[in-house]
C-alpha cells in the first residue's frame, strides 16, 4: 500500500528533531525561559540587513512574473555567472557559470550529487562523527555507506583508516569542514594529506574517486582559521554549498552544486547532476532567493556571537570537569559524555532542562553535541544547570 522504507524514515524522525520537538513541548509546560535547548543547528542571529533590503528592492523593481517565475532548471544564468565571478575573485579559481547547479540547500545538493554519481555496487566513505542525514541520502541513492571513525583525540581524519577503507567500489568520500557535529576544521596540511591519499588510491585502482565537499559552514570560522578551497587541491572535487548558515536563511532553501571543469568527465557529470535534479524533482531552486543570494555573495550574518558563545561554553564546561575539543568553526561543541552511554547522560541533563544530542547517530558514540547557535544570554542562564549536572559526575 505504501513504501515501508519511506514509512520508517517518516515515522522515526532524526534524534535531533525528536529533541527539538521535546524542547518545544517542554517550553509550553514550564516556560521557554526555563529550558536550555542546545539541540538543533538553527542559526540564532538574524540574516544580514542586506537580505531584507534586497528582497524589498527586488519586489519593488522586478516584475512579479519574472521574480517568482521558473528559472532554468539549473538556475538563473546571471546568478550562476555572479557565483563563478565571486568565487574566482575570492579563491583565485577559474569557474564558469556552466559549472553551477542551483539547489534548495545543501540537503538537495548532496542528494542530487550522490544520485548523479551512483553506479551499481558503489560505496561512499563517510568520516565519523558525521551529519546523520548522509546515511539517508546515500542509501536512498543506492550507495553502501562505509563509516571511518576519526582520530579519538583530535577528531581529525584517521588517514590510515581511510586508506584501508578505500577499495575498488569506492565512488566518493564526503568531507564536511567546518564539521557538524565536532566544529573541527581541516587545515591545509590535513587537506593535502587527504588529497595525496586519494590521488594514490585513484592510481592504485585505476578509477576516479570523488571528494564531495559539504560546505554549509565554510564562513563560520573563528580567529584566524582558514578553510582551504578544496577544488584547488584535488581535481575530482564536487562542492555542495548552502547559504543556510552563512546568511542565516535555513528555511529559504538555497544553495548550489559546483562541478568544476577539472573533474573527470565534468560535462557528463554535470548532465548527470541535471538528470538527478530532474528525477528527484529538484529543478529551478527557489527563484526569489536565487536573486537574493546573487546580491549577497561574500556577505554573512553577524557571526561574532557564535565565537562569544563558543568561548563561554568551552571555558565553562572545561572548568566544570568535562572534556571537549575547542571547535574552530561551525556552531557545535562536541563534548565527551562523562558516562559511557551518551543517551543516559542526555537523560540526566534533561533533569536540569539541558537538551543535548547524544552522538550515536553521528556514528561516534560516547559524546554529546551542544549546538551553541543560541543567545549568549541563554547560555549564561544555563550555567547553574551545567554546574548541577557536573556535580553528579565530578
Ligand atoms: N550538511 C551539514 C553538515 C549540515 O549540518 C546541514 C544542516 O544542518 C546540511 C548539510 C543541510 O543544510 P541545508 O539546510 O542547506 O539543507
Amino acid at each position: 500500500m505504501f513504501s515501508n522504507e519511506m514509512y520508517e524514515l517518516g515515522a522515526h524522525s532524526s534524534v535531533i528533531r525528536e529533541i527539538f520537538e521535546y524542547a518545544k513541548k517542554r517550553a509550553e509546560d514550564v516556560g521557554r525561559e526555563n529550558i536550555f535547548d542546545f539541540s538543533i543547528g538553527n542559526p540564532s542571529v538574524p540574516a544580514p540587513e542586506i537580505v531584507n533590503e534586497t528582497i524589498k528592492r527586488l519586489v519593488d523593481s522586478v516584475p512579479s512574473t519574472e521574480l517568482h517565475g521558473y528559472t532554468s532548471a539549473v538556475g538563473d544564468n546571471s546568478v550562476r555567472q555572479a557565483l563563478a565571478e565571486y568565487l574566482n575573485r575570492t579563491y583565485s579559481t577559474h569557474f564558469r557559470k556552466e559549472n553551477f547547479y542551483m539547489t534548495a540547500g545543501a540537503a538537495a545538493s548532496l542528494t542530487i550529487t550522490l544520485n548523479a554519481l551512483y553506479e551499481q555496487g558503489d560505496e561512499l566513505i563517510v568520516l565519523a562523527p558525521y551529519f546523520p542525514e548522509y546515511r539517508v541520502f546515500a542509501e536512498k541513492a543506492g550507495m553502501r555507506v562505509k563509516v571511518v571513525p576519526s582520530d579519538e583525540k583530535t577528531l581529525l581524519p584517521d588517514f590510515a583508516a581511510i586508506e584501508s577503507a578505500i577499495n575498488e567500489h569506492t565512488k566518493a568520500i564526503i568531507v564536511n569542514s567546518p564539521n557538524n557535529p565536532s566544529g573541527v576544521v581541516l587545515d591545509e596540511d590535513c587537506v593535502k594529506t587527504l588529497c595525496a591519499l586519494l590521488e594514490k588510491k585513484q592510481r592504485e585502482f585505476n578509477k576516479d574517486i570523488f571528494l564531495i565537499s559539504d560546505e554549509p559552514y565554510r564562513e563560520l570560522v573563528y580567529g584566524d582559521v582558514e578553510v582551504p578551497y578544496l577544488t584547488k587541491y584535488y581535481n575530482n572535487t564536487i562542492v555542495c554549498y548552502s547559504f543556510s548558515k552563512s546568511l542565516s536563511l535555513p528555511g529559504e532553501r538555497i544553495g548550489y552544486i559546483l562541478v568544476p571543469d577539472e573533474v573527470a568527465s565534468s560535462g557528463e557529470i554535470f548532465k548527470a547532476v541535471c538528470g538527478a535534479g530532474r528525477a528527484l524533482g529538484f529543478v529551478c531552486a527557489p527563484a526569489l532567493f536565487q536573486f537574493v543570494v546573487k546580491e549577497c555573495l561574500g556577505k554573512t550574518a553577524e557571526l561574532s556571537v557564535y565565537e562569544t558563545n563558543r568561548d563561554l561554553l568551552v571555558n565553562t564546561v572545561t572548568r566544570l570537569g568535562f572534556t571537549c575539543a575547542k571547535p574552530d568553526g561551525a556552531f557545535y561543541l562536541f563534548m565527551k559524555s562523562p558516562e559511557k552511554d551518551a543517551a543516559a547522560f542526555c537523560e540526566r541533563a534533561k533533569k536540569y532542562e539541558l537538551l543535548f544530542v547524544p552522538s550515536d547517530s553521528f556514528g561516534f558514540p560516547g559524546y554529546v553535541r551542544i549546538a551553541y547557535c543560541v543567545s549568549t544570554e541563554m547560555i549564561k542562564r544555563a550555567l547553574p544547570a551545567f554546574e548541577k549536572l557536573a556535580k553528579e559526575y565530578f
